[in-house]
C-alpha cells in the first residue's frame, strides 16, 4: 500500500498481533484497519503502542494536510472525522473499509485527550465535602 499523504510505500509493523501500516521514514502517518485504532487510542492500552508515536520521519517529505486523502486500500476519498473523546482531533476515515489514517502527531493528540478526560472525571469524583472535613478536623 502507498501512503495516502506522501505516496511512499507503507511499512507493516506488527504490534501485539495487530498489523499497522506505517509511513516509516516518510511522513510518519499511520494506517489502521477497521477497529484497529480502538486498540491503541487510550493511554492505558498496549504500552507497545508508544512505538507508533516514535515512527522515524523524514522532515523533508512534503505533505499537504489540507488535501483530501484517498484510502490506501480501496482508493475512495476519505472523510475527516472526530474520533477522540474531547472532539478536538480529526482523522481520515474510509467510508468503504472503515480504516483510519492518522497523520503524524494525531495519535498522540487522541491519547492525550483520553488522559485529559480521565483526569477531569477523577477531579469531579473527588468529594468536595472531604476538604471541609479535613479543615474542620485541623481547626479543632
Ligand atoms: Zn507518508
Ligand atoms: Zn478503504
Amino acid at each position: 500500500m502507498k501512503c495516502p499523504a506522501c505516496t511512499l510505500p507503507l511499512t507493516q509493523l506488527l504490534i501485539e498481533d495487530v498489523e499497522i501500516d506505517v509511513c516509516h521514514g516518510g511522513c510518519g502517518g499511520l494506517w489502521f484497519d477497521n477497529f484497529e485504532l480502538g486498540k491503541f487510542d487510550e493511554p492505558h492500552e498496549l504500552s507497545a503502542a508508544e512505538e507508533l508515536l516514535l515512527v522515524p520521519t523524514d522532515l523533508s517529505v512534503e505533505v499537504d494536510y489540507q488535501a483530501k486523502r484517498r484510502c490506501p486500500k480501496c482508493d475512495v476519498p476519505m472523510m475527516r472525522q472526530f474520533c477522540s473523546p474531547l472532539r478536538r482531533t480529526q482523522v481520515d476515515v474510509c467510508p468503504g473499509c472503515g480504516g483510519n489514517w492518522l497523520d503524524v502527531g494525531e495519535l498522540t493528540q487522541v491519547r492525550a485527550e483520553f488522559r485529559e478526560k480521565a483526569a477531569r472525571a477523577a477531579a469531579k469524583e473527588q468529594p468536595v465535602i472531604n476538604k471541609h472535613l479535613r479543615w474542620f478536623v485541623a481547626a479543632d
